[in-house]
């Protein structure tokens, strides 16, 4: 990293510290020559993810996407869009740190689901619902009682509350 004032490539780094919500590093900089002060950020390169779509189509991750199916399915559930927007970030992160940079859409659905799972059953089975496209009643309650053995092996809490209502009988 050269000065801009002499062009000289020798500095010493006096502070470094997290910019940018921790995505980049900030390091002022002193150059050896000329003593001139100036600052570098340096950031991780970002590759885009490409999504495969079930048609077989390609197209750039979108996040704005997939948060939009999840605000559908969170509707009256008490889930914040700040929670949403975390969920978002964390499958983003997670898809960044794989080697491919391919995923499929319904792995992203399946990566949805792991967390709607932990936060909020109704939203949990109105995604699913979508996602999963249920042709009827029986594939939603097949993944009701999914849900309900999976949630009675993880905790055995007395009040679960299991009263949820398909997408589209809502309205
Ligand atoms: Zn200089």
């Amino acid at each position: 990293m050269r000065c801009p004032v002499c062009q000289c490539p020798d500095n010493r780094v006096l502070e470094s510290r997290s910019a940018e919500s921790g995505h980049s590093v900030r390091r002022r900089r002193e150059c050896l020559q000329c003593t001139h002060r100036f600052t570098t950020y340096e950031r991780i390169e970002f590759v885009p993810i490409v999504v495969v779509k079930r048609s077989g189509d390609r197209e750039s991750f979108d996040r704005s996407k997939v948060l939009r199916g999840m605000v559908r399915a969170c509707e009256k559930t008490g889930i914040s869009p700040l929670q949403l927007e975390n969920i978002v970030d964390e499958i983003e992160v997670e898809l960044q740190q794989r080697a491919v940079r391919e995923v499929s859409s319904s792995e992203i659905g399946e990566l949805v689901l792991s967390h709607l799972r932990i936060l909020n059953e109704v939203a949990y089975i109105r995604f699913a619902s979508v996602y999963k496209q249920f042709r009827g009643i029986r594939d939603f309650v097949e993944t009701l009682n999914h849900l309900k053995e999976s949630t009675q092996l993880a905790d055995s809490a007395p009040d679960s509350q299991m009263a949820v209502v398909p997408m589209g009988m809502v309205r």
